[in-house]
């Protein structure tokens, strides 16, 4: 972004630095430089929409970042919020001492999750925390068992599993891992199960899941499955492009991972909640895992706050063994935050009070159909996805093989255009997703397919011009 003209000067401060900038270095954003572009500055949130510091109304078909499921202005998670702060703002849950809100949210949350019995959460601040904490969980367990050499991961390639650098090495995006000497040595990345840019001619989709299959086998073969921890994956993976798995990849890659004894981790940090038309991804792809990771919309992003979930048949090794091997050394002065705590039990209340899932499900065909609708662009490679999730695939020819140049920006292009039109989306290269909150009326479904209706036809013209030159 970065295109939308502000009235108002950004507070650029020039250090002797050889630059001009803000004082903040922004995540993801490009280079040191990105601070002399003028930031768009988002100021107040309600419902669907987002403000900038212009005024000009945004509808957030982003949901921020994946996250405000509940949308802007939820007074009922501004009053937990405020409840806990007059009671008791913080305290730890170190050696034995808690807080109600973090032992409370424990059980309601691993209440919610019922396509296999998990028996413990642990809670961390971020996403990219609770990956993390999978990977020392996974060796504590493994150590615990008398295993030391049990220490690889396997993740997918195109997937996000955060940016802290163990979360970085299982992500399987090259930005995330180039000029930081990532991936760490214990993780190997398998196939992206993208069946319409990696099928063969003739594949069907089973066919394809079941090739990917035999690849994650020869891999756990080849390097020795005594050497492999386990498996993680995104229900639909997300920040990677949207992209939902074939027909009975999750039934073939578990039946693998189990023949190995090798965990199963479901990344459920964008899919749990609802966003699938499921509670969780797992429910929706009949998934069983052995650990889970959530954030987001724990809390409807009120506040930061993740957790891990774990299956009783991992907790109860390390339960039993930490008499040999010490406590599980690890945890964040604000696990168990008890302002975010208590906002996300209410988070999880509300869901519950208002059958979220059933009203992602009301909602989800019209904005499914209602985007899909333009499959047909010229521009368009393949639109995908499900529940209250969708990516779009700018490519040439309507094929996976013909990118456009990159120095063209489509998506970048058709980002700035929703920017203009008043439609906050995210991009990535030539990658453009969405993922509005749960609470959006049809209306505002409407007026989203509208936006990106006229956001394509400025990306059709520029294009155009672009070929005709
Ligand atoms: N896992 C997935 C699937 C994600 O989408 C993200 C964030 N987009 C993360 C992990 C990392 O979460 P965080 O940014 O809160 O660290």
């Amino acid at each position: 972004t970065g295109s939308s003209v502000q009235k108002e000067e950004p507070t650029t401060v020039e250090k002797g630095l050889g630059f001009k900038g803000h004082d903040m270095l922004a995540p993801f954003t490009p280079g040191w430089q990105s601070t002399d572009l003028h930031p768009l500055i988002i100021e107040k949130s309600e419902g669907s929409y987002a403000y900038d510091s212009n005024g000009k109304k945004y509808l957030d078909a982003l949901a921020g970042l994946w996250c405000t499921a509940l949308g802007g202005n939820e007074p009922r998670l501004v009053a937990a919020a405020t409840k806990q702060l007059n009671t008791l703002p913080f305290y730890h849950s170190f050696w034995n001492r808690t807080t109600r809100p973090s032992l409370d949210l424990a059980k309601e949350l691993l209440e919610t999750f019922t396509a296999t019995k998990m028996a413990k959460a642990f809670f961390t601040n971020s996403g990219s925390e609770a990956n993390d904490t999978q990977v020392k969980l996974v060796w504590y367990y493994n150590n615990a068992l008398g295993r030391p050499d049990k220490k690889k991961f396997i993740a997918r390639h195109k997937s996000y599993h955060g940016s802290t650098l163990i979360a970085a090495s299982l992500s399987g995006l090259p930005a995330l891992h180039q000029k930081f000497d990532l991936p760490a040595p214990f993780v190997l990345h398998t196939d992206c199960p993208h069946y319409w840019r990696h099928h063969l001619p003739g594949e069907t989709e089973e066919e394809f899941s079941t090739r990917l299959a035999n690849n994650l086998e020869n891999l756990i073969l080849k390097e020795g499955p005594e050497t492999i921890a386990a498996f993680i994956a995104e229900p639909v993976m997300g920040a990677g492009g949207v992209i939902t798995p074939p027909a009975t990849y999750f039934e073939k890659v578990q039946a693998v991972v189990k023949k190995y004894d090798i965990l199963f981790i479901a990344d459920e940090v964008i899919c749990a909640f609802g966003r699938l038309g499921y509670m969780y991804g797992c429910d929706k792809y009949n998934i069983k895992p052995d650990l889970v990771s959530v954030a987001k919309a724990l809390s409807s992003a009120y506040m930061p706050i993740g957790a891990v979930l774990v299956s009783p048949e991992v907790s109860d090794v390390i339960h039993s063994q930490s008499s040999k091997l010490g406590s599980f050394s690890h945890g964040f002065t604000y696990s168990g935050h008890p302002v975010a705590c208590a906002v996300a039990i209410e988070t999880l209340k509300i869901y519950k009070e208002r059958n979220i899932v059933e009203q992602v499900r009301s909602i989800a065909p019209r904005f499914q159909d209602g985007v899909k609708a333009f499959s047909d662009s010229p521009i368009i490679g393949e639109i995908r996805g499900t529940g209250l999730i969708l990516g779009t695939e700018f490519t040439d020819n309507k094929s996976p093989n013909d990118p456009f140049p990159a120095e063209w920006g489509v998506g970048a292009y058709f980002g700035a255009q929703c920017e203009k039109h008043g439609m906050l989306i995210r991009v990535a290269g030539d990658n453009i997703m969405m993922s509005p909150p749960f609470i959006m009326t049809p209306s505002e479904v409407d007026e989203l397919i509208s936006l990106y209706g006229k956001a394509l036809k400025d990306t059709e013209e520029y294009v155009k011009e672009l070929k005709s030159k």
